[in-house]
């Protein structure tokens, strides 16, 4: 199968076909449902989104001999002319190759014919801010004053270099760029009905390389089936296009969250090729920013090793600094392996250092009990009891206090998980817990956190009754409210 059957056989011949361009679609349907006489269309958008495909389309539609619902019917005789690329009166130009003022006079002296069998003769400008300002001027006169069996419809990439006196006489149609989303799920229309198999993460892959286009979305697709034998995987795409392995970013960051130096090691060994070190930067940096929106969003659907979420917000976006500032050494430093061993080196020291910083020999104020509880990993009944409880550190002893009722109910194996759990956290080799009753509730967990959340009640409140549509709407009530106070 070469790129020219799939692309070509999955070109959308309706409107309803045409990939992620509602608005677009939308505006085309209602004028011709309105019978407006529009006579030149501006097609603009990014390379690959479906300009002149949809051009196409509304070519067929304004001269379908049975349009049903604002759809060209494909099967009367002008449908497939322009579907077979045989009709006379449709005639598709590319202004990067015929941009002069002789080829453009040419064209515009076939105008004033009429078209041989239908109801408009369709002009088709590719790249039309390629043309020159002679032709532009050329055109403009016909444009003022079309006849009215013409149409002519513009394509560019390049909107801003299109005079403004052609702007304003066509119906301007502004083409996005193709979400993942729609990407991935056309993509998965056409591998299906090609009966061709694939993975889902694949699919990103691909529409993730295709940036926006649609067009070339398919032509990554199709040097991708002829690697594959119809079984598009993750590893083939990767390996066609390129892309450092998912698994090896993944495990440099899961390792940093461990704190595993010798299993980061050991997978930077794996890499023998300076070369690809610029791309595990910027794919480190990538996985860093998702699961931060993955974060911000609270989303719990991630395409990659979901314990990655527990890396403290902050602590990725210290990460992503390091990446990026040290990224740009690269190009001149004679050893870029190693520099990224010295990125990934900085990581795993910050981390440490703040942890400690955070804790050891600070005031009992520093240290935020409830934060490091949820990062422990206790067992869920032990947890709850906790969240009533307090600790701080003091020297190489972690002070536990609890009320009464709680400590009974708490045996001695869930104290030397939570000692060697904390010994970990906070890298005190020897660290003991004691218990105790001495016992502030005003310092829980649990109280910080009520107190937390009236806090920002609070806020909120004074955010809302300070604000200037709140007060508006006040004062405009009060006056009503004193009027019915004394009638
Ligand atoms: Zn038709």
């Amino acid at each position: 199968m070469s790129y020219l059957v799939l692309a070509r056989k999955w070109r959308p011949k309706t409107f309803s076909e045409v990939v992620g361009q509602d608005h677009v679609v939308r505006a085309l349907q209602n004028s011709l449902k309105n019978d407006s006489n529009h006579q030149a269309f501006l097609f603009t958008g990014t390379r690959g989104v479906g300009k002149t495909s949809l051009a196409r389309i509304l070519t067929k539609a304004l001269n379908c001999e049975d349009l049903v619902n604002g759809e060209p019917c494909n099967e009367c005789d002008s449908c497939l002319s322009i579907n077979n690329s045989s009709s006379i009166d449709f005639q598709e130009i590319d202004a990067a190759s015929r941009r002069g003022i002789s080829e453009t006079k040419e064209l515009l002296e076939t105008i004033p014919y009429m078209p041989t069998s239908s109801k408009y003769k369709v002009y088709l400008i590719d790249e039309v801010h390629m043309l020159t300002k002679e032709s532009f001027n050329s055109l403009l006169k016909t444009l003022e004053e079309p006849p009215p069996h013409v149409i002519f419809m513009f394509a560019t990439t390049e909107f801003s270099q299109i005079p403004a006196t052609i702007l304003s006489r066509c119906l301007q149609l502004n083409l996005n760029s193709v979400t993942l989303e729609d990407l991935k799920k056309q993509l998965s229309i056409i591998f299906t009905k090609e009966k061709i198999k694939y993975e889902d993460f694949a699919l990103t892959l691909i529409s993730e390389a295709a940036n926006g286009s649609i067009r070339d979305a398919l032509t990554i697709s199709e040097k991708i089936i002829s690697f594959s034998e119809k079984n598009i995987t993750s590893s083939v795409v990767r390996e066609v296009l390129g892309i450092p392995d998912d698994e090896l970013i993944q495990g440099i960051l899961k390792n940093l969250k461990d704190k595993n130096t010798e299993e980061l090691f050991k997978i930077l060994d794996e890499i023998n090729n300076d070369s690809s070190v610029k791309s595990i930067f910027i794919d480190l940096m990538d996985l860093i920013k998702n699961i931060s929106l993955t974060q911000f969003k609270n989303n719990k659907d991630c395409s990659y090793d979901s314990t990655l979420l527990e890396i403290e917000p902050g602590t990725l976006q210290i990460f992503y600094q390091l990446c990026l500032v040290n990224m740009e050494y690269i190009d001149d430093s004679p050893d870029p392996k190693g520099l990224l061993e010295m990125t990934l080196l900085k990581m795993l020291a910050f981390d440490i250092e703040e942890k400690k910083n955070l804790i050891i020999d600070k005031p009992f104020n520093n240290f935020d009990w409830s934060s490091v509880l949820t990062e422990l990993k206790l067992s869920k009944v032990f947890s709850q009891h906790l969240m009533q409880s307090n600790g701080f550190i003091h020297q190489k002893d972690f002070i536990l206090s609890l009320p009464k009722e709680k400590k009974v109910l708490i045996n001695e194996t869930s104290i030397k998980d939570l000692e060697s759990k904390l010994r970990t956290f906070l890298s005190i080799e020897d660290l003991k817990v004691v218990v105790n009753t001495d016992y502030d509730a005003s310092r829980s967990p649990l109280s910080l956190k009520e107190e937390k959340l009236k806090k920002n009640n609070e806020i909120i409140e004074e955010k809302i009754s300070n604000s200037k549509s709140y007060k508006k709407i006040v004062s405009e009530l009060n006056p009503k409210i004193k009027n019915f106070d004394n009638s």
